[in-house]
């Protein structure tokens, strides 16, 4: 099944994202100004939905499976070398950069010379064009979505994806959003 890319709030009376807004709204003492903003974001509820467990750092990494007595003590599916957590699998991972710094590259973002300063490289506003921001955005969280079914094409099908491919594809695919949503505010299947 393709995955349903762009989101147009209103157009789903998705449970799982109600509560969640709900949630976001509520009285939680955690500082979640950053993560609303990744919130706002066109993407379909399942990836924000994954976005979400990913913040909250529960993420079914090998690590996260362990730490639950769930799963065996397994390092990174993608380099092998370190334990699974998800900080690691999207972020510190050498196949993690390489994929960020080739995304970088399709969006022929300059100011991601430097991006891996801490975590907060994936909420800031990077451009003064709210367009181009959104853009980014929706870039990265393709990116993530996608580093983690590549993840998982390695664990249950034994598959392997490039960096430079998921990359690519991440870049397509929030590039293709900025058109169809300039065209029409409506869901696309891409
Ligand atoms: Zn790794």
């Amino acid at each position: 099944m393709e995955d349903l890319w762009v989101w147009v709030p209103g157009t789903t009376g998705d449970a799982n994202t109600k509560s969640i807004y709900k949630f976001l709204r509520g009285e939680t003492k955690q500082d979640w100004t950053s993560w609303k903003k990744m919130w706002e974001l066109p993407v379909a509820p399942r990836v924000r939905g994954f976005l979400w467990k990913l913040f909250r750092e529960q993420v079914p990494t090998w690590e996260y499976l362990y730490g639950l007595r769930c799963g065996p003590k397994m390092n990174c599916e993608m380099c092998g070398i370190f334990p699974e957590t998800g900080t690691h699998l999207f972020y510190a991972c050498r196949f993690a950069l390489e994929m960020w710094v080739s995304l970088a590259r399709e969006l022929e973002e300059e100011q991601w010379q430097d991006f891996r300063v801490g975590s907060e490289w994936i909420t800031q506003t990077w451009s003064m064009d709210q367009a181009r921001d959104t853009l980014i955005k929706t870039a990265i969280a393709a990116t993530i979505w996608e580093i983690w079914k590549a993840r998982n094409a390695r664990v249950f099908q034994d598959r392997r994806i490039g960096a430079y491919a998921i990359a690519r594809k991440a870049a397509a695919l929030a590039q293709e959003y900025m058109q169809v949503a300039e065209v029409a505010r409506r869901p696309v299947n891409l």
